[in-house]
């Protein structure tokens, strides 16, 4: 008898822990609720998004704590399918700082079709993106009310990590998929005011990628939001207000271009390719792909100018400054300018035991960045924990032994960037310089001040020395001014 009231008592406690939801789903079942309802919300098949806003300029700032610079994005078209396989966007940007392509708007189409990320260039080319970038996209997919609920409400799902913070909910969402996502919800009404998920990025390390909802509006039973604002770290990314909302009308073909399609995907970075082109006595230019870098030998050691873009270029420029002359260690690398894909290298320098050298409008922005996480994707520094080792220039610099001289000048009040340095070889008459004479370009926004800069200072330049692109006679740059 005792034996059989335990029994019956045991699974009345069961049943009750059953029928009562857990803290998780009370928070899905409120948004749900808040959205238009569970029923409604599974129905929805697709949902296109019509407006206008901004972007921002992540990692090409003028310094690298500013936000200040956007492009102003019109013609916005947001299409995806509900369950979160499929998207498109098609804009136009328009850049309202001096753009180093121009001041014209730019159309752009960014996609997902599940594997397949892709872009569609102005004249039709479709190009696959490679597989980090893909995984980038599937989470996008979920930064909407609509879906990242839809994904909620999917029994695969795993719920988890209830919380309260003022007046918001938030909970962990690992969807069926395996992403996972927090979604913070208003307590009082049970909108979602944010997705969250983070991403690796190559200068940043670990980085949340939060998009907000705001201004909800009634779109065919459902509510929605027509303000979303995402963020990338602490950086605002994009600013849209939505004028149109559609659900289940025509969202166009999700389908990617068949040329991405058939593309293969691409998993890593390309192997660095680097080429060896003698300057003059003690200096090289080591080239081979996008973006460039300068090797100088003085009497005992070696300086390298510029580690750009990721581990993969850095690492495989400083191999190849130290085969170049083997019996001198490699200690220095001097940084153009904060831009990412001009600083990507520098944690691998770092891990090298370099010493940076840097414009000290950088110093806060290099100091943080040597000490982030990357535990998504562990580069060179996160295996080899080095502190940074920085040296800054404020107006100019001399390096200068018995066999060899360069002088580090600020470029001052450049449109390009706030902390630019020039490299000058006053005995060659060489000059390197980043970003602001690129000679293969179309439209030369910064040369004029660069120009300025170099008169200012009186140097005698015979020949300039590109990141990007190869060298020229200094009276290219001044065809460039119609000098
Ligand atoms: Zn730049």
């Amino acid at each position: 008898m005792r034996r059989w009231t335990r029994l019956v008592f045991v699974s009345v406690l069961t049943a009750t822990a059953c029928a009562r939801p857990t803290p998780e789903r009370r928070t899905i079942d409120a948004a749900a609720a808040a959205l238009g309802g569970r029923t409604r919300i599974l129905v929805v098949k697709t949902l296109v998004i019509e407006g206008e806003g901004t972007n921002g300029n992540l990692g090409q700032e003028m310094t690298p704590q500013a936000s200040t610079q956007t492009f102003t994005v019109t013609g916005y078209r947001f299409a995806r399918d509900a369950a979160g396989g499929r998207w498109r966007i098609d804009q136009t940007r328009t850049p309202n700082f001096t753009y180093f392509q121009g001041q014209a708007g730019q159309k752009q189409v960014l996609g997902l079709d599940r594997d397949v990320a892709y872009n569609v260039a102005p004249n039709g080319t479709a190009t696959r993106l490679s597989t980090a970038q893909a995984k980038d996209r599937r989470a996008m997919a979920y930064h909407h009310p609509l879906t990242i609920v839809r994904a909620a409400l999917d029994p695969a799902a795993k719920l988890a990590n209830a919380r309260n913070f003022g007046d918001q909910r938030t909970v962990d969402i690992t969807t069926a998929d395996g992403s996972l996502f927090t979604l913070a919800i208003n307590a009082a009404t049970g909108l979602p005011t944010s997705v969250i998920s983070m991403a690796d990025n190559t200068n940043l390390g670990d980085i949340a990628q939060e998009t907000s909802f705001a201004d909800y509006q009634d779109v065919a039973g459902l509510k929605l939001p027509a303000r979303i604002t995402s963020k990338v770290d602490t950086y605002q990314t994009s600013d849209i207000r939505v004028t149109k909302q559609t659900i289940d009308g025509n969202a166009g073909d999700l389908a990617a271009p068949s040329a991405a399609a058939s593309a293969p995907a691409i998993a890593a970075a390309p192997p660095a390719t680097v080429t060896v082109e003698p300057i003059a006595r003690g200096i090289w230019l080591l080239a081979g792909q996008t973006h460039h870098s300068v090797a100088v030998e003085f009497s005992d050691h070696l300086l390298l100018i510029e580690a750009p873009q990721n581990d993969t270029r850095a690492l495989a420029v400083i191999a190849k400054a130290r085969e170049l002359v083997p019996g001198k260690p490699l200690t220095m690398v001097v940084n153009t300018h904060h831009h990412f894909d001009h600083s990507g290298g520098i944690r691998a320098a770092v891990a090298e035991g370099l010493t940076v050298i840097t414009q000290k409008g950088n110093a806060a922005f290099f100091q943080q960045a040597a000490g982030r996480a990357h535990t998504i994707v562990p580069d060179a520094l996160a295996g080899n924990p080095k502190p940074l080792k920085l040296e800054t220039v404020d107006e100019e610099m001399t390096l200068q032994d018995k066999t060899m001289a360069v002088n580090l000048y600020h470029i001052a009040g450049s449109p390009h960037a706030d902390t630019l340095l020039m490299a000058y070889f006053p005995k060659e008459r060489v000059l390197v310089e980043a970003d602001v004479y690129s000679p293969a370009a179309t439209v030369h926004p910064y040369t004029a001040n660069l120009l300025d800069n170099i008169r200012k200072r009186h140097l005698r330049v015979d020949r300039i020395v590109p990141i990007h692109g190869t060298p020229v006679a200094f009276d290219a740059l001044l065809k460039t001014q119609g000098s």
